[in-house]
């Protein structure tokens, strides 16, 4: 069953999508919860690519739409709330959430399982975080490239693990079918999409730096490091301009109103 109608948090419209308004915090306990409910729950981190993507792939549409928690993992998805009059809390990211979650595996018990990225990049993704935080329970790991025929086989290495988190960077929007495909058939409580994640934690990709990411532009930093980023970072301009188009919109509307009332009034 949807978040928004059980637990009480707010889900804020966003170009034909939601988002939570969450904390960081409120994220962790909404998770150690679902684990407690040993149901499938989906956790989409949601960046502006995603909402551009969404806007022409109607199956990636209703996934997120049906999803029990959207966290917002961009600044760029920070800036649209305030900018539509629906003000978010704070920024939470599939990064973050994946470094707490381990942070709390060793004292909660959390079992987490990456699977995803270039062969060899979860497992030191997961190395990382084992020395990081002693005791954290990695129980598995597998790469993101397979063929359909190999599709079984992960399923059955994913079940024999008996993980409660799974981790998924498969890249935008093949993570989330792949979660909303398997979510049934997998036994877990917890399948989170966390994009390039791994890629951070194994060393093989730098986050920006500290006054980038004050200064929002993680965006730019990636594309100098990487120009391959160019088709993510060229979905950036489009979502500010749907963003643009969606407050006049509302801008018209409340205006419409206003007139209204004021004719009835
Ligand atoms: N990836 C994968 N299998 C594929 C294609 C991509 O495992 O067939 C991985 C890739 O190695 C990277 C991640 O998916 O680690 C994509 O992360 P990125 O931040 O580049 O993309 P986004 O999540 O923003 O689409």
């Amino acid at each position: 069953m949807p978040l928004q109608q059980t637990q009480n948090l707010e889900a804020i419209p966003l170009h034909g999508l939601v988002v939570h308004r969450v904390s960081m915090e409120e994220t962790l306990e909404a998770i150690d919860r679902f684990i407690s409910s040993r149901t499938p729950h989906h956790v989409v981190t949601l960046d502006s690519s995603m909402c551009v993507i969404a806007r022409d792939d109607p199956a990636l549409q209703s996934i997120v739409s049906h999803a029990e928690l959207v966290t917002p993992d961009s600044a760029g998805v920070l800036w649209a709330c305030r900018r539509l009059g629906t003000p978010l809390k704070e920024r939470v990211s599939g990064v973050e959430i994946v470094d707490r979650l381990c942070s709390l595996s060793p004292s909660r018990g959390y079992r987490l399982f990456f699977f995803g990225s270039a062969p060899g990049v979860a497992q030191a993704a997961a190395e990382r975080m084992r020395s990081r935080y002693p005791g954290c329970q990695v129980v598995g790991t597998r790469d993101g490239f397979f063929t359909p025929e190999q599709e079984p086989a992960i399923v059955e290495q994913i079940r024999a693990a008996r993980p409660d988190i799974l981790c998924v960077a498969l890249g935008i929007p093949r993570q989330e079918k792949w979660i909303h495909r398997f979510r049934d058939t997998l036994n877990v409580p917890v399948l989170i999409g966390v994009g390039g994640t791994f890629d951070v934690y194994s060393g093989r990709v730098k986050r920006a730096p500290v006054w980038m990411q004050r200064l929002n532009l993680e965006w730019l930093f990636r594309l100098l490091k990487n120009p391959r980023k160019i088709s993510k970072v060229m979905t950036l301009p489009k979502f500010v301009l749907m963003t643009l188009r969606a407050q006049r919109r509302n801008g018209r509307s409340a205006g419409e109103q206003t007139r209204t009332s004021r004719r009835i009034g």
